[in-house]
Formats: structure tokens, sequence, C-alpha cells
């Protein structure tokens, strides 16, 4: 597998799409306190958050600190990971170390 570093416009698709959730969220929200259906409204967004982390556990990539493992996440496991910026806490399927490593784009 072949990553590289992130380059700032790797995260517009990611910020798209957060937006879209936004807009979905307000919408959904709209939707409950002007025509009063129910909360399930809400539920709009989770296939959006779904599509979103799936998204992301295709295209990001991480390299683990200690042994040098090149690895990706599962769609569940970017929902699991603690995110600081551009670093996560994830944990190396290799060597089994928990750490914060910066996020790598995959060049496809
Ligand atoms: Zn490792």
């Amino acid at each position: 597998m072949e990553v590289r570093e992130p380059r700032s416009q790797d995260w517009w698709p990611a910020v798209v799409w957060m937006a879209v959730l936004l807009g979905l969220a307000v919408l959904a929200v709209f939707l409950v306190v002007r025509f009063g259906v129910g909360p399930w409204a809400l539920l709009l967004i989770i296939p959006g958050v779904w599509l979103l982390m799936r998204w992301m556990s295709r295209a990001w990539a991480y390299r683990c600190p200690q042994c040098g493992e090149v690895f990706q996440l599962t769609t569940l496991g970017q929902l699991k990971a603690i995110n600081m910026g551009d670093e996560r806490n994830v944990r190396c399927p290799k060597c089994g170390q928990r750490s914060w490593v910066r996020t790598l784009r995959k060049v496809t």
C-alpha cells in the first residue's frame, strides 16, 4: 500500500460531507419542530455518518510509529478512533501498540 503526506485539499471531501450532515441535522430538527414528525427524522443522519466513515476508512491510512506497519481502519474502527486534528489514537494490527499517529493519504 502506498501512502503520502496529506495535502490540505485531501480534507475537502470530509469537510463537504460534514457540511451536508450538518444541513441534514438542521433539516431533521426543522421537520421535527415544524411538522411535529417524530425524532426519527434524525435517523437520516446515521447513514450519512456511516458513508463518511466508510470513505475515510478507504482513503486514509496510518503508519505505526513502533513497527512501521502501514494499515487502514475498518469503518467501525474509524468511528471508534479518537481524533485530534490530523492525529488519531489507533491500535496497530501488527504489534498491538496503541499510539497517536498522523493520518496519511492512501495513493490509489
Ligand atoms: Zn505496530
